[in-house]
């Protein structure tokens, strides 16, 4: 057999874990030689050998990494052959300067044995910690990581823990939170003498008892109470103001999951594994829980215990009968900063709940849970926080300076560069509350001083009413600097691109909610050629009037109201609203005269707003309680109704090619749609035709810009590719039509992966 030389880049958690020793004793088994180097968010592997050989190290790493690692994607690329003598650890090559912050690490299988090891000198103790697990951002003040810049440098290690942390050969050697029962924190119960044991066992009487508890976490307080309880469960939906917007929940452990829910065996390894995020898991028919967690949804997001404080509120020897599953959200007020002191759990949630458990511990910086979809057996992020932030990216090009990006209004992160690196943000929160303005400025403040950058450029949206905006402004300015500012929609893109460390020229397809154009219209379902330093709008669905301003994304049925003016005339259109449930005759009539005059009316292209008037008109959601509800609504009604919509290619509708710009025909689609519920045709099929022909309008449209610009590679972002049903119609299309498609993965399509998209422009000026 011919020997061979390949590239493998590692992604993942593939730092700081006692990777590279790992690889190169795999590869001395395997007669494998090259290099092993580390490149910030991938490792990279050079190997020569026998196909066979290269292989079965591949193989070696993903069955057996080391503990802490978790590897999430391999790239396998042929190189040019060339021998090497023997397999040799490149110290971080061309990463010199390259920051590592370490993210937060969900409880090990060790130190849950001796949290429940009666012999153990730590059993019970609610703060075990090892070398490979336990909290690290969320209690880190400064960088290196060491315990005197950690918010345990107030509890002194006593002598057991010292030697341990001294000793090379323990498994607690230079782990900066080490403690024990004598030397470490200590929960109690907020504005009472209770602690320590007894404070857990009144939590679980509480929870038990159907009351609503905040507990004190890693990153910040979640509001729990008992998922299987009906009344619980609406009690905290009633005082928490959240009428049917899906609650996570924790479940003792995975069987306590497979009982609930379908698991791929993908998922159930990141539900096991080192982060513990909240997998978004297919929930199964008959089931235990509280119909009030998840309302209407066929998926439930759920997470396991990942620090032993949750794993003693499931488990703890005081005979209190704990259900399996809690409700855990949260513990904030809608659009605000999750609490992360007593102080504001008191004044922010302390109405909502019965009993407050907290520590004293204290969080350094908030972070929420991160919240993960899988798609095509892969992670496809929609929150990434708590351990994943702040791990970097590199990224495609190296960039002289410093950036700071501050990213959208919505879902808020920001991101920092240096060079070629990235380091995304925890999850911020909604700009609209004042809080979470505050604590996006503390923590771009924090994380400077980590990174020990100062006086970055800074990067914002174009959008003039983002509070992102004036945080740059004011940043900015007092760096001495003028902000740039980079299109939403070509953000998103970026983003996409960066991701994928791709620096070349792509046709982008952002599908997304609503953003500022250059036009100064509302933009969102855009076809974009973009480089790392420009881009040009070749495309857009059709555009439509979306009345009322910010109320228009919470009422789809006002923006279906006007794309049936639009379409049908207002007295028709009046006629058809009637007919088919929208809404009263004389809300159409008046919309019309509304847009006609152009009063409280903007011009848009907004997917996202297209989807709320779809999910209306099919009388599927007319008014959304949440951000995202009634498309997210659309999209089950569409997998509920996946037969086989058969769209042959003279049925797809052709592009309207206006001037050289192309229109999908958005608005063409609607009327088929209309007719559709005019002839009493099932929403559910509806729905799902709507997926379909917008999926191949999407890939039309890119197609005849590829045609056009001979660009083939296409990068698929935005809000709306969320939606894994459209997003698999999509991508499926661009694959047979040849094209390299490139996707998220780790960073999410939505708002929240903007910042990365604003740090990764280079400007040309
Ligand atoms: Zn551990
Ligand atoms: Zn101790
Ligand atoms: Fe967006």
């Amino acid at each position: 057999m011919a020997r061979e030389t390949r590239q493998l880049k590692i992604y993942g958690i593939v730092q700081g874990v006692g990777f590279r020793p790992t690889v190169a004793r795999f590869a001395e088994m395997h007669g494998v030689s090259g290099s092993v180097c580390n490149y910030g968010p991938y490792v990279e592997i050079i190997a020569t050998g026998e196909s066979s050989s290269i292989n079965a190290l591949k193989k070696l790493l993903r069955e057996s990494p080391p503990d802490r690692a978790d590897i999430q994607r391999i790239d396998d690329i042929s190189l040019a052959y060339r021998e090497y003598d023997g397999f040799e650890i490149v110290e971080s090559r061309g990463t010199s300067g390259e920051i590592f912050i370490p993210a937060d690490i969900a409880t090990c299988e060790d130190c849950r044995r001796e949290l429940f090891d009666k012999n153990n000198r730590r059993y019970l103790h609610p703060f075990i910690n090892c070398t490979q697990c336990g909290p690290r951002f969320t209690i880190l003040e400064n960088l290196p990581y060491d315990r005197e810049r950690t918010t345990m440098k107030d509890f002194p290690m006593c002598d057991e823990c010292s030697r341990e942390y001294h000793d090379s050969t323990d498994r607690r050697y230079d782990a900066q939170p080490v403690c024990c029962p004598d030397c470490g924190p200590e929960v109690y119960i907020v504005g009472s003498d209770i602690k320590s044991g007894d404070a857990i066992t009144h939590a679980r009487k509480a929870l038990a008892d159907g009351k609503i508890v905040a507990i004190k976490g890693i990153g910040g307080f979640h509001l729990a109470c008992d998922a299987t309880n009906e009344a619980a469960v609406e009690l905290l939906r009633e005082r928490k103001n959240r009428p049917r917007k899906p609650f996570a929940v924790m479940m003792k452990d995975i069987e306590a999951a497979e009982d609930e829910c379908e698991i791929t065996p993908e998922q159930r390894e990141m539900l096991m594994g080192h982060q513990k995020p909240i997998v978004l898991l297919k929930r199964k028919d008959d089931t235990s829980l509280a119909d009030s967690v998840a309302p209407g949804n066929p998926r439930l997001g759920v997470m396991l215990p990942y620090t032993p404080l949750h794993m003693l509120l499931f488990d703890y020897p005081d005979g209190v009968n704990m259900p399996s599953a809690l409700v855990m959200t949260s513990g904030n007020v809608s659009g605000a900063p999750i609490c992360h002191t007593d102080d504001e759990a008191l004044k922010e949630i302390g109405s909502f709940v019965d009993l407050i458990l907290s520590h004293d511990r204290p969080i350094r910086t908030r972070a929420d849970d991160t919240v993960m979809d899988f798609y095509r057996g892969k992670p496809y992020m929609i929150r990434r926080s708590r351990g994943f932030a702040p791990l970097p990216f590199k990224l495609g090009r190296t960039k002289d300076g410093n950036t700071l990006a501050v990213g959208g209004e919505l879902k808020n992160t920001f991101c920092y560069r240096r060079r070629n690196m990235a380091y995304p943000s925890a999850f911020i929160g909604d700009l609209a509350d004042i809080r979470s303005v505050e604590a996006l400025k503390s923590s771009i403040d924090l994380v400077g001083r980590m990174l020990e950058i100062e006086k970055p450029e800074v990067v914002c949206d174009l959008h003039p009413g983002y509070h992102s905006t004036e945080v740059a402004e004011m940043l900015s300015e007092s760096y001495g600097v003028k902000p740039v500012k980079i299109q939403h929609h070509y953000a998103h893109i970026l983003s996409c691109m960066a991701e994928n460390a791709f620096d070349g020229e792509v046709l982008g397809a952002s599908f997304d909610g609503t953003g500022y154009g250059t036009d100064g219209t509302i933009w969102g379902g855009e076809i974009l050629r973009c480089t790392c330093s420009s881009f040009e709008r070749l495309g857009s669905i059709v555009p439509f009037k979306q009345v009322g301003g910010d109320s228009a994304s919470k009422s789809g049925w006002r923006i279906a109201a006007s794309l049936l003016a639009s379409v049908y005339g207002s007295d028709r259109a009046a006629a058809i609203a009637e007919e088919t449930g929208l809404c009263k005759a004389s809300d159409v009539k008046l919309i019309a005269k509304m847009t006609e005059k152009g009063l409280n009316t903007a011009v848009s292209t907004s997917a996202g707003r297209l989807f709320d008037a779809v999910s209306a008109l099919l009388g599927i959601c007319k008014e959304s309680s949440f951000e995202g509800e009634a498309a997210t609504e659309l999209q089950f009604a569409a997998e509920r109704g996946l037969f086989e919509v058969a769209l042959e290619k003279d049925q797809i509708l052709p592009i309207i090619d206006t001037d050289g710009f192309a229109h999908l025909p958005t608005d063409s689609l609607f009327k088929t749609l209309v007719e559709g519920v005019l002839a009493h045709r099932p929403s559910d099929e509806l729905a799902f035709e709507f997926h379909a022909a917008l999926a191949a309008e999407i890939a039309e449209a890119l197609k005849y810009a590829s045609d056009k610009t001979g660009i083939s590679t296409i990068a698929l972002s935005g809000g709306v590719f969320q939606n894994t049903l459209l997003l698999e119609l999509t991508h499926s299309r661009l694959e047979r039509y040849g094209y390299n498609v490139l996707i998220h993965s780790l960073v999410p399509p939505n708002d929240g992966g903007l910042c990365l998209g604003q740090a990764s422009f280079i400007n040309k000026e």
